[in-house]
């Protein structure tokens, strides 16, 4: 079958990866200016799909791409959306979706609470915090059809979809393997632009990040298809040079511990001197999933106090 033409509007993007994978992104803005919005991946064979992610839940985001399906995929019966870790970005339009097209929707269990948890966030310019609270709304509405663990099979059709369990970006963050053509839909996992952050627990979790990279990396992959950005299509690679890229910054953190930095701060300042006001929290609580680490691995010792993590 001859691959389908891609679409550009103001609004969306739609790419054709192979013949029954679509990627579809929504413009929005995120957290900071080039990074891009997250993927929706439409999964489908004759007329059975599933969705991985559900894109924004704010009202124009939601018709972009219910439009799109209605248009271009009028035929498919859209059984599952599966979501790849509770962040708003990924979940917020699981509940319209589940209701206009009567899916399920599932995700790990470990996102039970935090789904259930609005996130504010008081360093996202103010232009664009009501959308940020509509996504936030939505998410914690979302309809779970069931919680699901690592090893979770979906069989729809000619369709063969495997949960793996990959905590790190959140603790309960699953990446979806599509048998069918070794794809691996990577959420927040894996991103195709930079590198992804990471918080200390409950949030996040370094140590276990890592673990999960390097799980990962023993499946044979043809392309990694992820939470934001554009398709990868050296998958080994990309997963090695992920795990260097923490491993080196762990080094930059015991050098830096070693010449007299203790306090979770300094280090910031140290390795971040110029970091723009909306990405501090985020480098903070980066910084802090390595200190943790490195406690969880006996290389330090902490003294965590009003939110001040210190070296000792
Ligand atoms: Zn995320
Ligand atoms: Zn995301």
């Amino acid at each position: 079958m001859k691959k389908k033409s891609n679409l550009y509007s103001d609004k969306y993007i739609v790419k054709h990866l192979t013949t029954s994978v679509i990627q579809h992104t929504v413009k929005n803005f995120q957290f900071i200016k080039g990074f891009p919005a997250s993927n929706t991946w439409i999964v489908y064979s004759n007329n059975d799909a599933i969705l991985v992610d559900s894109g924004f839940g704010d009202r124009t985001s939601f018709l972009s791409l219910k439009n799109y399906i209605n248009n271009y995929l009028p035929n498919i019966k859209i059984h599952y959306v599966l979501l790849t870790h509770h962040h708003s970005d990924h979940s917020s339009g699981a509940r319209q979706l589940s209701e206009i097209f009567n899916s399920k929707v599932l995700i790990h269990k470990q996102e039970k609470k935090m789904l259930k948890t609005r996130t504010e966030s008081d360093d996202i310019p103010v232009r664009y915090r009501k959308k940020r609270q509509k996504w936030e709304d939505e998410k914690v509405q979302t309809p779970i059809s069931k919680y699901i663990e690592h090893g979770y099979q979906i069989n729809i059709g000619n369709l063969n979809i495997e949960a793996l369990h990959t905590p790190g970006h959140t603790l309960g963050s699953i990446c979806y393997l599509f048998r069918n053509e070794r794809i691996l839909f990577s959420g927040d996992t894996i991103l195709g632009y930079d590198t992804v952050s990471i918080s200390a627990p409950p949030n996040g979790d370094m140590n276990l990040y890592l673990k999960s990279l390097k799980k990962l990396n023993r499946y044979k992959l043809k392309y990694i298809a992820p939470g934001h950005g554009n398709v990868i299509t050296n998958p080994k690679q990309k997963i090695n040079k992920l795990i260097l890229h923490r491993l080196k910054r762990e080094k930059q953190i015991i050098d830096l511990i070693d010449q007299g930095h203790k306090l979770d701060s300094d280090l910031l300042d140290a390795i971040y001197p110029n970091l723009q006001k909306g990405l501090k929290n985020s480098a903070l609580n980066q910084i802090r999933s390595h200190l943790h680490r490195l406690k969880v691995l006996n290389k330090i010792q902490l003294k965590i106090d009003q939110n001040k993590w210190k070296v000792i």
